[in-house]
């Protein structure tokens, strides 16, 4: 037998509602890969899956939540994986239409998994997490159009969240300088320690403009907010430089024009998480491995247990979570 945080749903109110389970092994979904589970961790998408209507995500109950988790191979009928393996998952929408990483047990398609590279323990790489990887594939895209240290600030929205967090420690590691937009600005200190060196109030950037173009500020920006201060950031690029957008905390729509596009070859690159194939998840923890320096992780750690987990959606689901949570599913 083994704990895992079940989502279940009342026939009554159709609200779902989780409770800590035991559950055995023949509860598992069907999958190659069976992986006891060290470290999940709490995305803004584990929010919405652990909220009362699944955020739209989650189809069927019961469910297991958790988009992400690190640990160790048990079982394999893949040759990819053998007994003892640390691997990772994120992505391939596990946690919302498959069971995911709310357990100390995970069966799993083969194809998904990613083995952990040298030097990145279960723990750190869910420190990293979905968040954080996505980062990374930002920082890769952005630096795959051009980014280079020495051309001027990159913007990084969302900065106390879990993207936002790892952004701002890998760029700063880069060697580029990084203007954290934040919405608390008492996380102020705390984005300094992780290499920011400018800190801009949410206020200043999250109303429309009627100007679609303003001084040219910016030599890149990870986005993880989207909305009005996405739309508000393309008319400060450089010329050239290129937004990726990662997130949607702040909102769905994009009140732009595409002046900035025209007048400026302003580039807004798109960063999905879910769906990158293997070569480029791989190339991403290696990079992880590298340019993501381990303290300014640590620093980055609000530890986490199974029975934290719904009070810890509704707190990501309001902004309200800094940082990055590591859920420990042995604690
Ligand atoms: P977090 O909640 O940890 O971070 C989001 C941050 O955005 C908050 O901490 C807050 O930062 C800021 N924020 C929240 N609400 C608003 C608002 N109304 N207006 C402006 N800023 C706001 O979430 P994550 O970092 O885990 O995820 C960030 C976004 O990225 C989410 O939308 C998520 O769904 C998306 N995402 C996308 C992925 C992909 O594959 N494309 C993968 C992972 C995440 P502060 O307090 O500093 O202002």
């Amino acid at each position: 037998m083994f704990k895992a945080l079940v989502m279940t749903q009342d026939a009554e109110t159709g609200m779902a509602s989780g409770a800590i389970q035991d559950l055995s092994l023949d509860d598992l979904p069907a999958g190659e890969v069976t992986v006891a589970v060290d470290y999940s961790t709490v995305n803004y998408k584990d929010g919405l899956c652990l909220s009362a209507k699944g955020g739209g995500l989650v189809r069927t109950y019961p469910h297991v939540p958790g988009i992400d988790f690190a640990g160790t191979v048990e079982a394999s009928s893949d040759d990819r994986y053998q007994p003892g393996d640390k691997v990772v998952l994120t992505g391939w929408r596990v946690g919302e239409a498959f069971w995911g990483g709310y357990a100390q047990k995970a069966r799993v398609k083969a194809d998904w998994l990613v083995p952990l590279p040298a030097g990145v323990s279960p723990r750190q790489a869910m420190a990293v997490g979905t968040a954080g990887f996505t980062a990374m594939l930002a920082v890769m895209a952005l630096e795959d159009h051009g980014l280079k240290p020495g051309n001027g600030p990159v913007l990084v929205t969302g900065a106390a969240g879990g993207v936002g967090s790892v952004a701002t420690a890998i760029l700063a590691h880069l060697a580029y300088e990084v203007a954290a937009v934040t919405g608390r600005l008492e996380t102020g200190d705390y984005l300094r320690s992780l290499g920011a060196t400018q800190i801009v109030a949410r206020e200043e950037l999250n109303e429309t403009v009627k100007r679609p173009l303003e001084s040219e500020t910016w030599s890149g920006c990870v986005d993880a907010v989207g909305g009005a201060m996405l739309a508000r950031v393309l008319g400060q690029m450089k010329y050239g430089a290129s937004v990726a957008a990662v997130g949607l905390a702040g909102g769905a729509a994009l009140p732009a024009t595409v002046i900035p596009f025209l007048l400026r070859g302003v580039n807004l690159l798109g960063i999905d998480s879910v769906m990158q194939p293997f070569e480029s998840r791989q190339r991403a923890w290696q990079r992880i491995a590298t340019d993501l320096p381990m303290d300014k992780l640590e620093a980055m750690v609000q530890p986490a247990t199974l029975a934290d987990l719904p009070q810890l959606g509704a707190d990501i689901l309001a902004g309200q979570v800094k940082g990055r949570v590591v859920v420990d599913l042995n604690a």
